[in-house]
């Protein structure tokens, strides 16, 4: 017989939270630590194999809680290594992860979503013309860490110079400072020492310039920022990033000047996706050194990935070198970043749509087969 209410997943939960926890079922909350090591740095998901705790504290564990991951729907490899995950929620919804190794594939970044879709329709940006949006929780979030894990077989967490997973980019679908509290609480599990012990030198957060939360988030997480700045007037940034009419450049930049822990060892990286004709020129790129003039500060510049519908071409690469010189030349790092994985659409701006391009494909196929799907009726021939 299949149980279907679903018990409290114990993934997700602050430390605070799961000592709670324990005292409710009559557990000293000391236990949480025991628990959390199971959970964290072992990775176990059964409570009858975590054997440093007691038979009658594993059933009660049993009888309340489970240890749950997101669903995995499909897991594909590119051939350049990167890897991606598909994932499906308990409501339903998906969302990407994607794990990017360096060159010599002994370390790499998990690139973590922070929402379902994003509210805010940046003009480049597929995962921005998603209609549906909503926070993921905490533990939808350390979740997707943690089946990554799952998935290169690091449990129990291994030393910090051994590891593959090794980093942590904020920078899947949504946007991470319009879901604070649940990337926070996220983040602060994912950095936990007695855990999966990602150092917050390990992590960055990327956004598109919420600039009320830069501070908060500097001061309580510590971890590197990013910012997607992509343009460097008023005018051009709002017509592509909306956020901009709302937090204008001089605004940004100078919540960039205040963020805690910026310093030349650790920069702000400004992401700058290259857009023909839009962002390009030389004389963008001047602009862009005079607008950072003071502040650590370190470039990526991305070329622009299309996806069917958008109406931008990518910069050509004369023009991104000669725009990455410029920049060299007065000493900023400015490498071009690579496209990673984009036979399995798994590069920047092309998360999720995959998942709906096959959507589409299956829907016309059954349309063809003269199946209809779960929504909509097939008119008769
Ligand atoms: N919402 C946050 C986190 C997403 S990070 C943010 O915008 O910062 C994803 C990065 O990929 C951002 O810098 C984003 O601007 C960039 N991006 C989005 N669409 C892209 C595209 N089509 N090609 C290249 N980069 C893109
Ligand atoms: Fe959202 Fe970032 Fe895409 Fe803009 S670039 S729509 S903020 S995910």
């Amino acid at each position: 017989m299949s149980d279907t209410t679903q018990k409290t997943n114990l993934i997700g939960l602050s430390r605070a939270e799961l000592a709670a926890e324990m005292g409710a079922i009559g557990e000293k909350p000391f236990r949480a630590k025991q628990l959390w090591h199971w959970l964290y740095n072992r990775g176990e998901t059964d409570f009858f194999k975590m054997t440093s705790i007691s038979k009658v504290m594993q059933a009660r564990l049993a009888e309340h809680y489970e240890v749950r991951r997101p669903l995995v729907e499909r897991e594909l490899t590119s051939v350049d290594t990167t890897r991606k995950w598909l994932l499906k929620f308990e409501d339903g919804n998906e969302a990407e992860t994607v794990y990017i190794p360096d060159e010599d594939e002994q370390r790499g970044a998990v690139c973590i979503s922070s929402q379902v879709g994003c509210t805010l329709t940046c003009k480049f940006c597929h995962t921005g013309t998603q209609l549906l949006v909503r926070n993921l929780n905490a533990a939808e979030i350390v979740g997707q860490f943690m089946l990554a894990r799952d998935s290169y077989g690091e449990w129990p967490t291994p030393d910090d110079s051994t590891r593959l997973l090794s980093n942590i980019v904020m920078m899947g679908m949504g946007e991470p400072l319009y879901n604070y509290d649940n990337v926070a609480t996220a983040l602060k599990i994912l950095m936990d020492g007695e855990g999966i012990g990602i150092s917050k030198r390990r992590i960055t957060l990327s956004t598109s310039g919420v600039v009320p939360m830069m501070a908060r988030a500097g001061a309580e997480l510590g971890v590197n920022l990013a910012i997607s700045l992509h343009a460097v007037t008023d005018e051009v940034r709002s017509r592509i990033m909306p956020i901009n009419k709302k937090y204008p450049l001089k605004e940004l930049m100078a919540a960039c000047r205040d963020y805690p822990g910026a310093s030349n060892a650790r920069r702000i990286t400004f992401e700058y996706v290259m857009l023909k004709g839009v962002n390009d020129s030389l004389a963008d790129a001047r602009e862009l050194l005079r607008l950072v003039k003071g502040l650590p500060a370190k470039f990526n510049l991305i070329p622009f990935n299309p996806w069917p519908g958008s109406e931008f071409e990518c910069s050509g690469m004369k023009d991104i070198r000669a725009f990455s010189d410029l920049i060299q030349d007065q000493g900023y790092s400015a490498p071009i970043r690579k496209s990673r994985g984009s036979d399995i659409l798994a590069a920047c701006g092309q998360l999720r749509s995959e998942s709906q391009r096959q959507k589409c494909s299956r829907l016309n196929e059954r349309l063809a087969a003269g199946i209809g799907d779960d929504h909509h009726a097939v008119p008769a021939a």
